[in-house]
């Protein structure tokens, strides 16, 4: 058995994603492409390369990556590229889109080699926490006066529009849609292609597959343009665990368990959003707070419904670990930080990275 903690990625549930992402392609025509922001475990891209058409990025090492470790269709996207990156973000694209008409006027013939895209903003999103929402209030995430827009149509074939947020409402996607056709169904028309992003939900029980794929095929159809999708999180969604064991138990009012990971170091995306990590079945007559060993005192996973009283030694799986979660793990307070794992479609588990204390060490001078 593999010492704890461990990130375990779990082939079987990994390609139920995959399987729903191909479908959606197959009947939509959209192309499909990770966001390695999410996720770029690399480990897992042998898997999901023959579902998914290629990756886009966030950043010059992102689209390296994506170029090296996945292949297919390479986007380079960031909020800014500097003017010492630019050319080795461009070798390695086969589209870049950028970020206002500032970056384009000013990069635009470095990439004149591949095609050229802009961000747009529809001031509308589906997303409820403001840190998250690229149409906050003064969002500086893409351009939205179209007749600013219209004077450099010459310079770019396409658009990319990212305004959803872990949206598992089709109607709410439908209405957004329909409110950017709007608004930029001038630019559209004139557009070779333009990505709809990522943050919709399609992998999900119950979401409605057959009429997002209907509704994709129709945007398509009208503008005439590829439509591409940039699913993160709904790629890899419940595809991982984090693999912990409990190093102490303690009552203070409260049955607490301390495990051998840390909420701050391991799952951090759950802190900042103040979420709660999730336990599985967490139906039993126990109940415990889950903490991790960092000295933070807020440095809690959640509390969960154990069948049994927890001990030290037992094995605890949280779930739902592989997006905005693996990309975020950090060093904070020296705690070891998880393996990655793989359970292949066999049973059998093979550990494909281990982290030492050089690791540590070299991550810091
Ligand atoms: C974050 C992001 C994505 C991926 O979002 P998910 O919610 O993980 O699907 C895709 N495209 C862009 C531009 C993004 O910023």
């Amino acid at each position: 058995m593999l010492s704890t903690p461990y990130y375990l990625i779990d082939e079987a549930r990994l390609l139920q994603n995959m399987e729903k992402i191909a479908r959606l392609r197959e009947k939509s025509g959209a192309k499909a492409l990770l966001a390695l922001k999410c996720f770029a475990t690399w480990s897992a891209f042998d898997l999901m390369r023959p579902y998914m058409d290629g990756t886009t990025s966030s950043s010059l090492f992102e689209v390296r990556l994506g170029r090296e470790k996945f292949g297919g269709e390479t986007h380079a996207y960031s909020v800014a590229y500097g003017d010492d990156e630019i050319d080795e973000v461009v070798s390695h694209a086969d589209k870049i889109i950028f970020n206002s008409i500032g970056q384009l006027q000013r990069f635009a013939d470095k990439a004149s080699g591949i095609r050229r895209g802009l961000r747009l903003n529809p001031q509308v999103s589906s997303s409820s926490f403001d840190l998250a929402d690229p149409a906050r209030p003064f969002s500086r995430l893409g351009e939205w006066d179209v007749a600013r827009v219209e004077t450099v149509m010459d310079r770019i074939s396409g658009f990319m529009i990212h305004n959803n947020c872990e949206n598992s409402d089709f109607s709410l996607f439908d209405r957004m849609l329909a409110q950017i056709e709007d608004r930029f169904g001038s630019l559209l028309k004139r557009a070779e292609w333009v990505s709809l992003g990522g943050g919709i939900h399609f992998t999900g029980e119950n979401y409605p597959l057959d009429a997002f794929a209907e509704r994709l095929k129709a945007f398509a159809g009208r503008y005439g343009v590829q439509v591409f999708l940039e699913p993160g999180e709904a790629s890899i969604t419940k595809s991982t665990t984090l693999e912990v064991t409990v190093l102490d138990t303690l009552f203070n009012g409260k049955h607490l368990a301390i495990v051998d990971s840390s909420i701050e170091a391991h799952m951090l995306d759950l802190l900042i959003y103040r979420e709660s990590a999730r336990v599985e079945p967490n139906t039993g007559p126990h109940e415990v707070m889950l903490c991790g060993k960092s000295c933070l005192a807020g440095d809690i996973f959640g509390t969960f419904r154990f069948e049994r009283e927890l001990k030290v030694g037992d094995r605890i799986s949280i779930q739902d670990a592989a997006g905005y979660t693996m990309v975020k793990k950090n060093w904070f307070n020296g705690v070891k930080m998880p393996a990655i794992a793989i359970r292949q479609r066999d049973g059998s588990v093979r550990l494909v990275r281990e982290f030492t204390y050089a690791d540590y060490e070299q991550s810091l001078s």
